[in-house]
């Protein structure tokens, strides 16, 4: 009942698109007689829980803060929600995202952008920008999110709570509407690392409806958290993320949680890593290329939204896709469709393919020198709103240390360290080997 009295409190704020007033008072209350029918508690008990608007769940709508999906509802469960409602969850609601998370900002939204929680007048972050603003402002215990270049960690920095993104494979994506299947995962928004941990050892694992999904066994969180020691930890510090144009405050901020982690007992140890511009050159080939297809059906006959007055039905599907998509995704899906296009494959496409190859290799390289690459999540604090909606190139910068762990398909998170003059969040970005979310959790909470 707090949490969804604080939601009302906080309407104005856009955080979320659905609130599940009645439906999360029904679930506590079978809650609660399911525990004084004498059943154990599941590990989520009563736990409030938000999502991104872009995962499914059975008869809520599933609209990806999009106009073409308006009126949409979802006809099963994501895995994620299965594996969650077994545990006692409660969901209070989905949250407000970029349109089909292509973002850094929350801006590009059917239903308009969230304001910080730190200054209304500046943007959460995105896409996962509903997410990362229920989290902050204590609406939702954890908030699940969807991270493909960036868009949970991001906007976990500018809203100084814990943001992670899990290996490839680590959690099912059964149930995510696809943006860039390549990259996409789910990740999630927490105030704290201990949460995190207890959610992902809840959902992640194999899932027969995900062919991408791993084998890979799921540790206890918790316990391999514990067992994390700085003593004699090895952190990469690459040149690549403290470039001459970062934001001094931010740089300043960053380096003395470095300290920090050095005076407990870290070794810091320098390490080459290819220029991070080269990852957002190679990113925005390959994920728009992989939209312009993942797309494809939003047609107006399947789902959601259909023009009205089409008179045949190629006129149907062109003015259906003109009106119900906004300007970044078409943006994305003209490039896309452009740099797959006959003549121009191998020129855009098959070399970030390349680049895409050069940065798994010398990122597994580094991890045989290092236990943890560190730096920051975001170039720069929060920025205003409206500041760089004009320009798209800018904002794609947003990511740019973000996005070389979504290449490279490894375990990131942020973790709030601190803050900058003008008191807004910074985030620490730590990027861990394959699989290692418990030891990079761990490493994460000796800096909260
Ligand atoms: N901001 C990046 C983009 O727009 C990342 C988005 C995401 O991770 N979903 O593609």
């Amino acid at each position: 009942t707090d949490y969804l009295q604080r939601i009302d409190t906080h309407r104005d704020d856009n955080i979320f698109t659905a609130v599940f007033h009645d439906e999360a008072m029904v679930r506590a209350r079978e809650l609660d007689s399911k525990l004084q029918r004498g059943e154990a508690p599941g590990k989520l008990f009563g736990m409030p829980i938000a999502i991104k608007d872009n995962i499914s769940m059975k008869g809520a709508p599933l609209g990806c803060a999009s106009k073409i999906l308006a009126g949409y509802e979802s006809v099963y469960d994501a895995t994620v929600i299965e594996r969650m409602l077994a545990e006692d969850a409660i969901f209070v609601g989905r949250t407000n995202m970029d349109e089909f998370a292509m973002g850094s900002s929350n801006e590009n939204s059917s239903i308009g952008p969230v304001p910080n929680p730190y200054d209304k007048t500046r943007v959460p972050g995105g896409s996962s920008g509903g997410s990362a603003a229920a989290v902050a402002g204590d609406l939702a215990m954890v908030a699940l999110g969807s991270d493909t270049g960036g868009s949970v960690r991001q906007p976990a920095g500018f809203c100084n709570i814990v943001g992670l993104k899990p290996t490839y494979g680590r959690i099912s994506r059964y149930g995510l509407v696809a943006f860039a299947s390549s990259f996409d995962q789910i990740g999630l928004l927490a105030a704290n690392c201990d949460d995190a941990a207890l959610v992902l050892g809840v959902i992640a694992g194999k899932d027969e409806h995900d062919a991408t999904s791993s084998h890979h066994d799921v540790p206890e969180y918790d316990a391999t958290m514990d067992h994390v020691s700085l003593e004699g930890l090895r952190i990469g510090v690459p040149r690549a993320f403290f470039p001459e144009s970062l934001n001094a405050d931010v740089a300043g901020v960053v380096k003395a949680g470095l300290k920090r982690l050095e005076e407990a007992g870290a070794e810091l140890v320098e390490i080459d890593l290819p220029e991070s511009d080269y990852a957002i050159a190679a990113y925005y080939i390959l994920v728009t290329a992989e939209a312009s297809s993942n797309l494809a059906r939003f047609d107006g006959a399947r789902y959601g939204y259909r023009s009205p007055d089409s008179p045949d039905l190629s006129s149907m599907y062109v003015n259906s896709r003109t009106e119900g998509f906004g300007a970044e995704v078409k943006r994305r899906i003209m490039l896309g469709t452009y740099v797959l296009s006959a003549g121009y494959y191998d020129t855009y496409y098959k070399k970030a393919q390349q680049v895409r190859r050069v940065f798994q290799d010398k990122y597994r390289e580094a991890f045989e020198k290092v236990d943890v690459i560190f730096g920051p999540t975001s170039p720069f604090p929060p920025f205003g709103i409206g500041d760089k909606m004009d320009n798209p190139l800018e904002m794609y910068l947003a990511d740019v240390f973000t996005v070389p762990a979504s290449i490279v398909g490894m375990p990131a998170i942020s973790v709030p360290v601190g803050f900058d003059s003008l008191g807004l969040p910074v985030g620490v970005h730590l990027i861990c080997n394959f699989f290692e979310e418990g030891k990079m959790l761990g490493i994460a909470r000796h800096l909260q």
